[in-house]
């Protein structure tokens, strides 16, 4: 049988809240179990506001509309992201200024980051790769330096945390996935989490497509109309409760992913030691959540040989991350800037299947793959 590189889950009470949900008589957005996903946040993270979202590249489009992007602002991003990060502020018109990635981590440069400010800078979007916190002190103290607010990214970062404060509570804003290919998914779906208060009043207005329903419902304006720019941003009620399901299962599905991810470290320590491949570097201040483990190998040509390989062995590994500043869209309008480690983490980079229902059974044929194609005996 196949080992497939992701697989969604479904583990605890998720298709009863669906049906919950149509009893319930309200299957549109910022129901019951919408409601119950922002206090889950709230109460085990503590984020002051959230909003959930049909994606996490909504949730950024909503912040490209909290911070009013215009066409000629600049935001400065990493390279070595999804092409969301920054298309969510592309769309409304401003350019990208790509950074580079740490030299040891697929992480933005933080302190790189500084001498691509300018005046026209609107943002700094940070991304936690692999649920592993970014330089945050750094990036903060230079964001706070220059009046620039600090966007994270948190798409993978989920029950991760910097210096034991978890990701999406650092930044001015921050957003999360729930997409099938992360820890706790909905299928498709996303949350805005807005720590800085100033936000927060209009991000309801953003998020109920520019209209003030949300004030309406609380019974503070008398009538409900179209007050600022908006679009149709919230999930509906079958999502949120598919979610909530998997988010009361939030620590049952973070210990497996944690166990898997950490059964591959110790596994290929041997074949790092012998110089085929570096295991990932975790700074001092992350923790790692699960959300994916990868190898770096030697060269790029080696990589596609070994994900032949294993798929020759009906084992679905894959790579990660053309870099932005390279990609066609993009490379004729990118500053020319080489951005040297961004493209040794694209050309090396390679994800290991990691997924709560992978057996270990299946995870030692992987290792056991990974062996023998370096002509080496797993001891
Ligand atoms: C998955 C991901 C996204 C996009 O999330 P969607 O919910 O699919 O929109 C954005 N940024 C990063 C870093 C991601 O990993």
């Amino acid at each position: 049988m196949d080992i497939e590189f992701n697989q969604p889950c479904q583990v605890g009470n998720e298709l009863a809240y669906i049906e919950d949900a149509i009893a319930r008589g309200k299957t549109s957005g910022n129901g019951f179990y919408t409601e119950q996903c922002h206090d889950f946040f709230s109460n085990r993270y503590g984020f002051s506001k959230c909003l959930l979202t049909t994606s996490c590249t909504d949730a950024l489009e909503m912040c490209a509309l909290l911070l009013d992007i215009q066409p000629g602002d600049e935001i400065i991003a990493p390279s070595f992201t999804f092409v969301s990060t920054v298309n969510a502020f592309v769309i409304h018109g401003a350019k990208v200024v790509f950074a580079d990635s740490e030299a040891s981590h697929p992480n933005i440069d933080a302190q790189g980051i500084e001498e691509l400010i300018t005046d026209k800078t609107k943002a700094i979007v940070v991304v936690h790769y692999a649920g592993m916190a970014c330089d945050m002190d750094e990036i903060l103290s230079v964001a706070q330096k220059h009046d620039v607010p600090v966007i994270e990214d948190a798409a993978q970062g989920i029950d991760a945390y910097y210096k034991e404060q978890p990701l999406g509570s650092l930044g001015s804003l921050a957003t999360f996935s729930f997409h099938e290919t992360k820890n706790i998914s909905s299928g498709e779906g996303g949350m805005l989490v807005i720590n800085e208060p100033k936000y927060q009043h209009r991000s309801n207005l953003i998020w109920e497509k520019g209209t003030n329903r949300t004030d309406f419902k609380r019974g503070l304006v008398d009538k409900y109309e179209w007050v600022d720019k908006g679009s149709s941003f919230l999930p509906s009620e079958f999502n949120a409760a598919y979610l909530y399901g998997q988010l009361e299962c939030v620590d049952q599905i973070q210990d497996k992913r944690v166990t898997i991810w950490n059964h591959y470290y110790n596994k290929l320590e041997e074949l790092e030691q012998k110089g085929f491949i570096s295991r990932p570097i975790m700074p001092s201040y992350a923790t790692q959540n699960g959300h994916l483990f990868y190898v770096l190998c030697r060269s790029k040509e080696e990589r596609s040989e070994l994900i032949a390989y294993l798929y020759d062995k009906s084992i679905r590994a894959v790579f990660h991350y053309l870099p932005l500043h390279l990609s066609e869209y993009y490379k004729s309008k990118h500053d020319g800037r080489s951005l040297p480690n961004a493209k040794r983490f694209a050309d090396r980079l390679l994800r290991l299947p990691l997924y709560y229902d992978l057996t270990s059974d299946q995870q030692d044929k992987v290792i056991s793959a990974i062996y023998d194609f370096y002509g080496q005996v797993e001891e």
